[in-house]
C-alpha cells in the first residue's frame, strides 16, 4: 500500500514540476553522460541531505517526518513510510534544481534510479557490510545509526552518499558497535505507521494544536542543542 502511494506522491511532484519549470533548463547539455549523472547525484543528494536535516531540527517539520522513524525496527518497508508532503515537497525541490543546472534527461534517469535503489539498500535488514565503502556511500550500516533512538547517534542524513554528512559533521560510523535501538523516544506521539490516514492528518493536528503549547516531540529537545555537541558527545559507551 505505501508502496503505491510513493508511486503516486512521486508522481505528483514531478507533474508539478514538469508544469512550472519547462523553461528552466538549457536547451542542449554537451556534457559526458557520466559529468550528467555524477552532477545530479552531487546536487539531489545536496538538496536531500538539508531537506532530510531540517526535517529533524525544525519543530513544525519534524511530525512530517517522524512517522519514518516510528517503526522500532529498520526495514524495507520503512522506505516507503513518508508522509505526501516530504515526497512531493522533495520531490519538487530536486527536480526545481537539477533541472536549473541543466541535467540531461539520462542523466536524470540514471539519477533518479540511483537514488531509488539506495533508498530500498539503506533500509534494507541485513547485516551487509560494505567496508570502506561506507566512507562514499550511504547503507544500510550508516542508516540504522540514522534511526536509533539515542540522538547523539542519529546523524547520517544523506540517503544516497556520505559527502555531505562528511562536510557538515554529521557522520557516524561504529563498525564495531552492536547495540543499537531504533524508533523514536516517545512513540505514543505519532499514530502507528499501519494506519495511513492518521499518518497523513498527524501533522495537520499538530500544527493546528501547537500554539500557546510546549510540543511534546522529542526533537523539539534535541533541535536546542547544537550539532557538534551532541556528536562530540556520542560515544560507543554511551550508548550501551
Ligand atoms: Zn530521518
Ligand atoms: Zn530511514
Amino acid at each position: 500500500m505505501y508502496f503505491g502511494l510513493i508511486m503516486l506522491y512521486g508522481g505528483l511532484g514531478e507533474a508539478a514540476v514538469r508544469a512550472i519549470a519547462v523553461d528552466l533548463s538549457p536547451d542542449t547539455n554537451s556534457w559526458p553522460l557520466w559529468f550528467n549523472v555524477l552532477v545530479a547525484i552531487l546536487a539531489g543528494s545536496f538538496v536531500g541531505y538539508w531537506q532530510h536535516r531540517l526535517e529533524h531540527r525544525v519543530d513544525i517539520l519534524w511530525p512530517v517526518h517522524g512517522i519514518h522513524h516510528v517503526p522500532d525496527k529498520v526495514n524495507i518497508t520503512n522506505n516507503s513510510v513518508v508522509h505526501f508532503i516530504e515526497l512531493i515537497c522533495g520531490t519538487i525541490l530536486t527536480q526545481l534544481v537539477l533541472l536549473t543546472i541543466g541535467i540531461s534527461d539520462e542523466g536524470l534517469l540514471i539519477s533518479g534510479l540511483f537514488t531509488i535503489m539506495q533508498g530500498y539498500f539503506i533500509h534494507t535488514n541485513s547485516d551487509i557490510r560494505i567496508g570502506r565503502w561506507n566512507h562514499v556511500l550511504a547503507s544500510c550500516e550508516l542508516h540504522r545509526f540514522h534511526h536509533s533512538n539515542y540522538v547523539p547517534e542519529a546523524g547520517n542524513f544523506g540517503s544516497e552518499i556520505v559527502l555531505w554528512d562528511k562536510l557538515f559533521g554529521s557522520y557516524i560510523y561504529r563498525p564495531d558497535q552492536k547495540q543499537l535501538e531504533v524508533g523514536v523516544a516517545k512513540p505514543h506521539t505519532f499514530p502507528s505507521p499501519f494506519n495511513i490516514i492518521k499518518g497523513w492528518w498527524h501533522p495537520f493536528r499538530y500544527w493546528f494544536r501547537r500554539v500557546g503549547r510546549q510540543p511534546p516531540y522529542f526533537y523539539t529537545e534535541r533541535s536546542k542543542i547544537p550539532v557538534r555537541d551532541r556528536l562530540e558527545h556520542a560515544t560507543p559507551s554511551d550508548s550501551q
